[in-house]
């Protein structure tokens, strides 16, 4: 499975008309797999258009180990 971060550092893209919208109206569902799609971030928009791909791992889903503090 493709990682968001695996496709580079993130490609703002800007909103034509510049208002202020609902974070929901920034996401859209892909036709082809499904996937939530953020339209602010064109890795995921450009990844989204290419055919025949798989949902993407986002970046929310990477495990963080914790550190355990040492106990004194
Ligand atoms: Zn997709």
């Amino acid at each position: 499975m493709t990682k968001l971060p695996d496709l580079g550092p993130p490609i703002p893209g800007k909103l034509h008309g510049g208002d202020l919208i609902r974070e929901d109206d920034h996401f859209y569902n892909c036709p082809s797999c499904g996937q939530r799609v953020d339209q602010r971030d064109l890795r995921q928009v450009f990844y989204h258009e290419t055919p025949g791909h798989e949902p993407l791992e986002l970046e929310e889903n990477v495990k963080v180990i914790p550190f355990r503090r040492p106990s004194k």
